[in-house]
C-alpha cells in the first residue's frame, strides 16, 4: 500500500485495538473509517481492569495446565471451564496446554518486550500530548501474596521480567503494608511491577476515538460489517448488515473476541477463544471500600484492584463458556471474596457497578497482528487477552506502518497469522 497515497482504511470494531488503528492511520494521513456495532469501547475495553502492565507475559507457562486442571471446573476458581461439548474449544485447549512451557514463556516474553517498552512512550505521549482526560497514573503497581509458594513463583517471574529490561521489584510483607496499608497482616511479600500504569479504559478509549475523528476518521457507531468484499485475492471494502456496501482499499478486523467468522472467509484459521472476566466497582467511602494508593493484583486470585476516579474496580477471572454475556453471580462474588482476604476495610457497600467482558484469546497466549496471507489490502489484529489495553496503542501504530510503509517498525514475526499453519 506504501505506493498508493492516501488510501481509504476501513478499521471494524471500536474497542482499544480498532480505535488505536484508527488514530494512528488518520494521525498519518489516511482515510479512515472506523465502524463499530454498538458503542465505542463497548467490548472487554469497557470495564477491564485498567492496568497497564508492560514486560507482562502470556497466560501460557510452566506449570499453568496442572494449575488449571485442579481447578477447571470449579465456578469459584480464578480460571473456569463451563462443562460443555465444543470441539473447537478442545482443539483450543489441546494448543494451549502444548504452548505451556519455559521455552515459550521466554520466546513469548522475548517478542513482546519491544512492544511494551514502546507502549510505556506512546500512552505518556497519548495522554498528554492529546490531552485525554483517564486517570493516568504511571505509578507502576503491586502483585500481592498471602502463601510463600505463590509469592516464590512470582518472584521467579520477577527475574524474567528484568531479564527483558522491566522494573521489578521484589517486596517483603511488612515493606508492601508499609507502601500499601490497607493491606492485611497475613500478605508475605509481592512484586512492584514499576513500568506500569493504570487508566480508566473507557475514557481512555472514547478520548482516543474522538482525536482519531478530529484527525479526520469518520467514526461511526450502530454499524455491523457483516462481511468483508473481495475482488479476487484483493479486498474492495465491506458489507454491513444493513445492506450498505463500503468501497475500501484496506481493512483491518479488530473485532475482539467477536466474529472470528470475518477472518474466517479470508482464510484465517488461528485459535481463538472467548475469555470471560468480571469486574465490581465500589465507591470509596471510608469504612466501605480499602482507600488503595495503587493497582494490586491479588496473586493467588488473578484479582486487581485498581483505584480508579473515585472507586476501586475490582477485575479478573477467567472463564471460557463461549461468547455470551451471561452473568455467573457465584464469579462476581469471587471478587469481593477475594479482596475480602488481602484488604482491610471492605465493608458491606454495594457495587456501584457489575460487568461482564469477553477477553479474545489466542491459544499461544500472542496475539495476531499483521495481514491476511493471500489478500492484498487485509489486517486482522486481536488476540490480545489479557494485554489488550497494555497494547492497544502499539498495536495501532505497528498496522498503520503494516498499511502505510509496508512494514512495521518492530519484529512482529511472533504475531503472525500464518503461525497455526496456513
Ligand atoms: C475483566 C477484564 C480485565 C482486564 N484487564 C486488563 C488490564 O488490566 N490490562 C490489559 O492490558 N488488558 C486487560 N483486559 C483485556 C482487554 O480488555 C482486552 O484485551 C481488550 O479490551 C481487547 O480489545 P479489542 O479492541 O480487541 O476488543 P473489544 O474491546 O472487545 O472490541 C471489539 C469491538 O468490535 C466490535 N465488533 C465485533 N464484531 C463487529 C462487527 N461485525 N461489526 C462492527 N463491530 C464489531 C464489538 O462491538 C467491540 O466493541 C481485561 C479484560 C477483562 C475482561
Amino acid at each position: 500500500m506504501s505506493e498508493g497515497a492516501d488510501p481509504h482504511v476501513v478499521v471494524v470494531g471500536g474497542g482499544v485495538i480498532g480505535v488505536s488503528c484508527a488514530y494512528f492511520l488518520a494521525r498519518r494521513g489516511a482515510r479512515v473509517t472506523l465502524l463499530e456495532r454498538s458503542e465505542i469501547g463497548s467490548g472487554a475495553s469497557f470495564g477491564n481492569a485498567g492496568c497497564i502492565a508492560p514486560g507482562h507475559g502470556p497466560l501460557n507457562k510452566p506449570g499453568r495446565v496442572k494449575q488449571a486442571l485442579t481447578s477447571v471446573l470449579s465456578e469459584t476458581s480464578p480460571l473456569y471451564v463451563a462443562p460443555r461439548w465444543d470441539p473447537e474449544l478442545l482443539r483450543w485447549l489441546r494448543v494451549f496446554s502444548r504452548f505451556c512451557t519455559a521455552a515459550h514463556q521466554e520466546r513469548s516474553l522475548r517478542a513482546l518486550a519491544p512492544l511494551s517498552r514502546e507502549t510505556i512512550g506512546l500512552y505518556r505521549e497519548l495522554v498528554r500530548g492529546e490531552a485525554i482526560d483517564c486517570s493516568y497514573r504511571p505509578e507502576g503497581y503491586y502483585e500481592v501474596f498471602l502463601t510463600e509458594r505463590a509469592l516464590a513463583g512470582a518472584t521467579r517471574e520477577a527475574g524474567l521480567i528484568r531479564q527483558h529490561g522491566f522494573g521489578a521489584d521484589a517486596l517483603s510483607g511488612g515493606a508492601m503494608r508499609e507502601r500499601e496499608p490497607a493491606l492485611k497482616e497475613r500478605i508475605v511479600g509481592g512484586v512492584f511491577l514499576r513500568d506500569g500504569a493504570s487508566i480508566d479504559p473507557h475514557r481512555f478509549v472514547t478520548g482516543l476515538a474522538e482525536r482519531a475523528g478530529r484527525y479526520g476518521a469518520a467514526v461511526r457507531t450502530g454499524v455491523t460489517v457483516s462481511a468483508v468484499t473481495t475482488r479476487g485475492r484483493e479486498v474492495t471494502g465491506v458489507e454491513t448488515a444493513a445492506g450498505e456496501t463500503l468501497p475500501a482499499d484496506v481493512v483491518v478486523l479488530a473485532t475482539g473476541a467477536y466474529s472470528i467468522e470475518l477472518a474466517r472467509r479470508l482464510g484465517c484459521r488461528y485459535p481463538l477463544q472467548a475469555a470471560k472476566g468480571y469486574h465490581r466497582d465500589r465507591r470509596v467511602r471510608v469504612g466501605e471500600t480499602p482507600p488503595l494508593r495503587v493497582t494490586c493484583m491479588l496473586g493467588e486470585r488473578s484479582v486487581f484492584c485498581t483505584p480508579m476516579n473515585d472507586s476501586v474496580r475490582f477485575a479478573g477471572t477467567l472463564e471460557f463458556s463461549g461468547v455470551n454475556h451471561v452473568m455467573r453471580r457465584s464469579r462476581l462474588e469471587q471478587l469481593t471474596r477475594s479482596a475480602q482476604q488481602y484488604l482491610t476495610g471492605l465493608g458491606e457497600a454495594r457495587a456501584q457497578s457489575e460487568w461482564c467482558g469477553l477477553r479474545p484469546c489466542i491459544a499461544d497466549g500472542l496475539p495476531v497482528v499483521g495481514p491476511v496471507p493471500g489478500y492484498r489490502g487485509a489486517y486482522v489484529a486481536t488476540g490480545h487477552a489479557m494485554l489488550g489495553l497494555t497494547l492497544g496503542p502499539v498495536t495501532g501504530k505497528l498496522v498503520s506502518e503494516y498499511v502505510l510503509d509496508g512494514a512495521p517498525s518492530l519484529d512482529v514475526g511472533a504475531f503472525r497469522l500464518d503461525r497455526f499453519g496456513p
